[in-house]
């Protein structure tokens, strides 16, 4: 079992789960067992609990782990499943040891940093390698090197480098070469520095990865060599790419799949099959037309609150050599006289997930337009819920209806609590989560799309539909073609008489794969071509 640790320097947001991901894929390619874990240095328990436009979207686990959206990364790049025990927090690590505190695990100790956290951090590090024989287990450290918080974390992984030895634990450093345009001049300033904060916590980065503007001429690569103590073959450079799709194969032309197999003496063996991600790359880079997409949310300022949706369009738009062109629509600047203009060059509309009252209004009015002008409509969780609510209000007259998440007090809860959620106090970890059964009515649009009886998605909510209106919404044309089969929720709806209306309960954006782009999108996107045909 070997380890591989990512840190970041000079500045965030440079790409440490893309590059963390693109280099377990080049590994797993070549037939290795690998798999990703992200630890993050805040105190939140999990970002469950944090604004989308703090911290991007939660990915959500099949087993109901409210996650970083970097584990959407490791599960679209890799096909593999990440669990609970993939992303830690500083707060799961101080709630454990507190935990233990309070039970007199350490009657007569003082607890601390040192060895208490680190040595929890550790135990988690290596926690996965004993669920399952992978060989090599990459882990992403959040934050950049100097935090104050990132400190246990870097520590705890320098002890282990100490106690397993070179062979079997390695880091990967990504940093950032800053181009001044001024004097058309590659810095490397910022990066001896970044590596200088890691050698003074006592580790010696083993390879840098730099991303990079321009590429790097081979002196700019001997200086930073030099003057950071790293191997000359393993300054590896990562220049911008149009697409995040294209990093395995930059990675791949400058050897860092072997660099790191060579440093740990593992068998190079042959060139990673990487095929099937090939095809899928072709049919990006080589659109035979382009389909338009209007992402209806309230969080479109920040296009990470929808990464997994956004990708999910992006896979199924490869697969089927289209460009998809993301209208980001505000809901909340949606009304009943703009909605024409700004959604009438969208080919499909999808309503995104979301919570609260803000922007619902406008959510509803695309609802109908796209309803009324037989345009596709792919709703999902909120989305979902809003198309039942517009459906009862416009096709059944119930002015009032809503969900009582909005509207507690209307005389048509069409969308209402859950019952097992009635009692639940406490805000974290609380919804409806992770993966559950739907069982697919035959001959609907739904069973058309999954080819199967039975489907497993992953939820994250805490309304569903109302099974007392259920009579009236299908009598009236509403039709349930997806159910959790001992509850009987509603999971999947959709609509008698349009060519594509479908709304999920679940998120199915989260079980989107490179090389196996979600049926939903897929259906969604051809969908979508051919309305703009
Ligand atoms: N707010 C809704 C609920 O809790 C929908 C949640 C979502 O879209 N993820 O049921």
């Amino acid at each position: 079992m070997r380890y591989i640790f990512i840190t970041g320097g000079v500045v965030s947001s440079l790409g440490k789960g893309i590059v963390a991901a693109s280099l377990a894929k080049l590994l797993q390619a070549r037939g290795y067992r690998v798999t990703l874990q992200k630890f993050d240095p805040y105190l939140n328990v999990d970002p469950g609990t944090l604004n989308p436009y703090e911290h991007g979207e939660v990915f959500v686990t099949y087993d109901g782990a409210e996650t970083d959206l970097d584990l959407g990364h490791y599960e679209r790049f890799l096909g593999i499943q990440t669990s609970r025990h993939h992303n830690v927090t500083t707060g799961q690590i101080y709630q454990t040891l507190i935990e233990r505190e309070r039970k007199g695990e350490y009657l007569g100790k003082t607890v601390q940093v040192i060895p208490h956290v680190t040595d929890e951090i550790k135990r988690r590090f290596t926690f996965l390698a004993q669920q399952e024989p992978y060989d090599i287990i990459l882990t992403e450290l959040g934050g950049t090197v100097g935090d104050i918080e990132s400190l246990p974390y870097i520590e705890a992984a320098r002890q282990l480098h100490y106690e397993l030895g070179p062979l079997r634990v390695l880091f990967l450093h990504l940093t950032l070469i800053v181009y001044l345009e001024a004097t058309q001049e590659l810095k490397t300033k910022p990066t001896q520095h970044s590596v200088r904060e890691l050698q003074r916590a006592g580790v010696q980065p083993d390879i840098l990865v730099c991303r990079t503007p321009k590429p790097l001429p081979r002196d700019v690569r001997a200086k930073i060599a030099l003057l950071t103590n790293v191997p000359r073959n393993a300054v590896i450079q990562a220049v911008d790419v149009a697409t995040i799709y294209e990093v395995p194969f930059q990675l791949r032309k400058e050897k860092l799949d072997e660099v790191v197999l060579r440093r740990f003496r593992l068998p190079t063996r042959s060139e990673p099959d990487l095929s099937r991600w090939h095809t899928f790359l072709e049919g990006l880079k080589n659109p035979r037309s382009t389909v338009r997409v209007a992402l209806v949310g309230k969080y479109v300022e920040l296009h990470d609150a929808y990464k997994s949706i956004y990708e999910a369009l992006i896979h199924a738009g490869g697969w089927h050599a289209l460009r998809v062109e993301v209208l980001w629509i505000h809901s909340e600047e949606i009304t009943p006289a703009n909605v024409e203009r700004k959604l009438k060059r969208a080919n499909g509309i999808l309503v995104a997930p979301g919570f609260g009252e803000r922007g619902i209004s406008g959510k509803i009015t695309a609802i109908e337009y796209a309803r009324t002008r037989l345009i596709p409509f792919f709703g999902i969780c909120l989305g979902m819920q809003m198309a039942v609510v517009e459906f009862a209000r416009h096709v059944l007259g119930w002015e009032e209806a809503h969900s009582t998440e909005v509207n507690p007090n209307t005389p048509y809860p069409v969308i209402d609590l859950m019952p097992e959620q009635r009692k639940l106090r406490g805000k974290g970890g609380t919804m409806r989560l992770g993966a559950y059964a739907c069982e697919i009515k035959e001959g609907t649009l739904a069973w058309h799309i999954y080819q199967k009886p039975l489907i497993y998605e992953r939820h994250r909510h805490r309304y569903e539909l109302n099974n007392a209106y259920r009579p009236a919404l299908e009598e009236a044309g509403l039709i349930v073609s997806g159910r959790h089969p001992e509850k009987d929720l509603a999971e999947i709806v959709e609509l008698r008489g349009h060519p594509h209306f479908i709304g999920v309960q679940f998120h199915p954006e989260f079980q989107s794969r490179v090389e196996e782009p979600h049926p939903l999108f897929s259906a969604f996107i051809e969908a979508a071509l051919s309305c703009r045909e």
